[in-house]
């Protein structure tokens, strides 16, 4: 089928909630991608966070062939042996108690949500506040694209879940202001990533804890994005030294199949009793047999190593290009390979920097209109991020 009837036919069957760029992808080969012409595209997107592990990784694909050779899905019925090794794993990578497999960041949210809520309940019936960041993303499900700081996203979709309250990221004053023992939980991403790259300043995350600590109220870091090695660190809190009551995570858990997981606790984990929460899908051998496989490769303390020095170079090409273009680019954002590069005052938009970049080969994104987002495959070297910056340095220089 040609790239025209394939846009015609996605056009007008799928649901039209997503603007997307005009290229039909259809292989992939570690931090490569090639779409029905042939045409090669580095990849410094992977699929937004999700192929930590690039495209085709042979390691994961002979994992995943072989699962579903052998069990794809049996309900959670049943035991099976990659939930719980992975299970085990997140555990013992988190430091918290207790592990829960969904198939999706959203569902991750929710359950944390859900469970915060049960375990305040122990205290006193409203104390129900959930506070949240402005320009934070935590998903598309009523909860969680309410727990969104952001009311683009809310329009429409009201009444929305009672008792959230949103705080300015990075200002420990204002969220002091706003808790009281009514407060269940604050939840942040670790590090911002839709909202524009933001990773928390100073001693940030260390009040926050100990307003949470004050309060009896749980941290949640959402670590979807920021997660999964992408700051250098498995978990981006062990960078900052502060330790969550809930994490969870998505995106790259599985390296592109499908998943989400939450962990707590013991303490929190006491609040659910059978029953009170589940899931048909979540955490099915497949899913798990590929997360084990993730699981098993980035907390290497070699490959964590890799994240950070790659990403280290990145970010200072990206600041060289700041230099050569300061009208252009402003602030460099970010750690490990979740960086950002705010645009100042650009010849091309955002889109359209991101759409000759994508003419050039090479795949980035831009979030919020005005910032150049960079979450690529975990695996680049300095000479993929040459190719890229070199691409960028060439659509600035026009
Ligand atoms: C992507 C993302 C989500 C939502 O994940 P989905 O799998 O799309 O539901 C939630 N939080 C953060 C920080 C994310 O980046």
């Amino acid at each position: 089928m040609t790239e025209e009837k394939i846009f015609e036919r996605d056009n007008s069957n799928y649901l039209p909630v997503f603007n997307r760029y005009k290229i039909v992808l259809d292989r992939g080969e570690g931090v490569y991608l090639y779409d029905i012409n042939g045409k090669k595209y580095i990849d410094f997107l992977g699929g937004i966070a999700v192929n930590v592990l690039g495209h085709n990784y042979a390691p994961l694909v002979d994992v995943i062939s072989k699962q579903a050779a052998k069990l794809i899905h049996v309900s959670n019925l049943y035991y099976t042996q990659p939930q719980a090794d992975a299970a085990a794993k997140l555990v013992k990578l988190s430091g918290l108690d207790r592990a829960f497999f969904g198939n999706s960041g959203a569902e991750a949210n929710e359950g944390a949500l859900k469970i915060a809520r049960k375990y305040a309940k122990k205290f006193s019936p409203d104390k129900t506040q959930i506070i949240t960041a402005w320009d934070s993303f935590h998903g598309r499900t009523l909860a969680t694209l309410t727990a969104t700081g952001q009311p683009k996203y809310h329009k429409g979709f009201e009444p929305l879940p009672a008792d959230f309250d949103y705080v300015h990221y990075n200002d420990a004053e204002e969220l002091a202001a706003k808790m009281s023992d009514k407060t269940c939980a604050v939840m942040l991403e670790t590090i911002q990533g839709e909202g524009g790259v933001y990773p928390p300043k100073d001693d940030y995350l260390k009040k926050v804890r100990e307003l949470c600590d004050k309060h009896n109220a749980l941290l949640i870091f959402d670590e979807i994005q920021s997660g999964m090695g992408r700051s250098g660190k498995f978990f981006a809190y062990e960078k900052y030294g502060v330790k969550p009551d809930i994490v969870t995570l998505a995106k790259g858990l599985a390296g592109g199949v499908p998943i989400g997981a939450f962990c707590v606790t013991e303490e929190v984990a006491q609040a659910f009793h059978a029953g009170d929460h589940g899931t048909t899908f979540g955490g099915n051998p497949l899913a798990c047999a590929a997360a084990n496989v993730v699981l098993d490769t980035i907390p290497d303390e070699k490959f964590l190593a890799h994240v950070e020095e790659v990403g280290t170079y990145f970010k200072n090409r990206l600041i060289d290009l700041q230099k050569k273009y300061p009208n252009q680019i402003g602030e460099i954002r970010g750690e490990g390979l979740i960086l950002g590069a705010q645009l100042s005052k650009p010849k091309r938009t955002g889109v359209e920097i991101v759409n000759e970049c994508m003419k050039r080969g090479a795949i980035i994104n831009c979030t919020v209109g005005t910032v150049l987002r960079f979450l690529p495959p975990l695996i680049i070297t300095n000479e993929h991020v040459d190719e890229v910056v070199d691409i960028l340095d060439s659509v600035l220089g026009e």
